[in-house]
């Protein structure tokens, strides 16, 4: 009889040390440039924002001001997001958690982990929170 693994998706082979290595530099310099464009960020929005709205005058057009005011606050808080995850990531990587999925505890893969460090968890799992079965779906 052939012996299957149970619970399938066994296709994701552990981070070998020299893998997990080379993962770590990448979260390393990615969190370095990920925070370096979040200060960057907030410090341009700071000074484009008293300058979109004072330029404005009282006939300027505060639609489109306010669209974009809006969309760099979109940015800056997905940079923020951003930075959060590698933080989560490097401290999975402390204490020995990173590579593996946080919800089956399947190897995760270096493929996947060489495309997003900062992923934790395996694709068919991120694939199922993604996209929940069913019930509301806000956008
Ligand atoms: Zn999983």
């Amino acid at each position: 009889m052939t012996a299957k693994p149970v619970g399938g998706a066994a296709n994701a082979a552990p981070l070998t040390p020299a893998e997990r290595e080379q993962l770590r530099a990448k979260l390393e310099a990615l969190s370095v440039r990920a925070e370096s464009a979040l200060s960057r960020k907030q410090g341009e929005l700071k000074n484009e924002d008293a300058d979109l709205f004072r330029d404005l005058g009282p006939t300027g057009d505060w639609a489109i001001a306010e669209a974009e005011f809006e969309r760099d606050m979109a940015s800056a808080a997905q940079s923020r997001g951003v930075v959060a995850q590698l933080k989560s990531a490097e401290r999975r990587m402390q204490s020995g958690e990173y590579g593996w999925c946080e919800d089956c505890g399947a190897a995760i893969g270096f493929a996947r982990l060489s495309a997003s460090p900062a992923a934790s968890r395996c694709v068919a799992c991120q694939g199922a929170r993604e996209r929940p079965a069913g019930g509301s779906v806000s956008r």
